[in-house]
């Protein structure tokens, strides 16, 4: 590694977009914030990053990344507390899971300090752009790519990592109708499922598209070698409540690792609340909605937090869910997420990280 790795070189736009942005009526994923980070990997090491206005960059048609799908990306965001400081929730862990996708898509691993301080100094120099009520957030985009400009299938020698990041106001998720899904597999096991790989999102549009225009919103993923058990919906984890326990699939090398997930089995298991990490099987979820004791369904992730799931159809049967205001868990684990970020609540856990 380069010894003025963390001399950050910064160009500060001359023109900044701030003025047009309207915070009243956010229009998610479409604007993007004054600066970029980009830091080129080269001769086996990161070489100076930068900090520079956001906008276009150029590639070789030849780059590996669009060829060879050796591409992976992050999601977070950052708050304002309601005393106005801007903070990052749990960027060690993005930091963290980056690297575990960067290793089994053979891209170098980024350096804990080359990964936070680069991004605490973007999000310090776009503090504006973070919206300050409550629920809405900056989005951001850490990601990587093969930048080699050569046609073979190897592993690239070169690599760029950038982050860009996005206003995001309140997701007010309605909830989803879901089918299981019983032919398409959006990972298996030995597969780079649990990877936030590129590649991953582009296989799973064609399985989403099909529900979608048969009414619903997403897929239920199910495993790959029988579809009989349980593992993700749509771009978020999943977990149930049958009888009081919290219920949610345990981790393996075909689901992803979600930070939310993590969040909210943590504050399950400090209110006392049972927590299953395990397999269920498309049965089992069907037996507690017969006997009445399926009492909430929902996604996890970083865009809505919580996802409250409506139905669930299997086999030409929609299961109906409780009404989402008579869900206890998944209502009170929002809120008390949406209160630790904007400084509401207290951080037990030190998930906050002033920029
Ligand atoms: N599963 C998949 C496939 C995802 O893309 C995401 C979003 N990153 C999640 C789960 C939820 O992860 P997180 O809570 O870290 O956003």
């Amino acid at each position: 590694m380069q010894s003025d790795i963390m001399t950050i070189h910064t160009q500060v736009t001359t023109a900044s977009r701030l003025a047009d942005l309207d915070m009243e009526n956010i229009q998610f994923g479409k604007i993007f914030a004054d600066h970029m980070v980009s830091i080129d990997y080269a001769d086996g090491e990161w070489q100076t990053p930068q900090i520079l206005p956001y906008g276009p960059i150029e590639l070789s048609p030849a780059t590996a990344a669009l060829h060879y799908g050796q591409a992976l990306f992050e999601g977070m965001k950052a708050y304002k507390t309601v005393d106005g400081q801007v903070v990052l929730f749990r960027p060690q862990a993005n930091w963290a899971r980056m690297n575990e996708s960067a290793k089994r898509l053979c891209m170098p691993e980024i350096p804990e300090e080359l990964f936070m301080e680069s991004l605490k100094q973007l999000i310090a120099l776009d503090a504006d752009w973070v919206p300050s009520k409550v629920g809405h957030s900056l989005y951001i985009r850490p990601f990587m790519f093969a930048s080699d400009a050569l046609v073979g299938v190897r592993p690239s020698d070169t690599y760029k990592f950038m982050i860009f990041c996005s206003p995001a106001s309140q997701y007010y998720a309605e909830p989803v109708r879901v089918k299981i899904e019983e032919k398409y597999t959006r990972s298996v096991e030995g597969g780079a499922g649990y990877a936030k790989a590129a590649g991953n999102y582009g296989a799973s549009l064609y399985p989403t598209k099909l529900a979608q225009e048969k009414g619903f919103h997403q897929v239920i993923w199910t495993d790959g070698k029988e579809h009989n058990f349980i593992e993700e919906s749509g771009t978020m984890n999943v977990m149930f409540v049958i009888d009081g326990k919290l219920i949610t699939p345990a981790l393996s090398s075909s689901i992803l690792a979600g930070i939310t997930r993590d969040s909210v089995l943590q504050l399950a298991r400090d209110w006392g609340m049972p927590v299953e990490e395990r397999r269920i099987s498309v049965q089992e979820i069907v037996d507690a909605q017969a006997a009445g004791t399926l009492q909430d369904a929902f996604g996890t992730g970083t865009a809505a937090t919580i996802a409250p799931i409506k139905s669930i159809m299997y086999k030409e049967h929609e299961m109906e869910l409780p009404p989402v205001a008579d869900r206890t868990f998944s209502n009170k684990v929002a809120a008390e997420l949406d209160k630790i970020r904007h400084g509401q609540a207290e951080d037990v856990h030190g998930w906050m990280v002033p920029v």
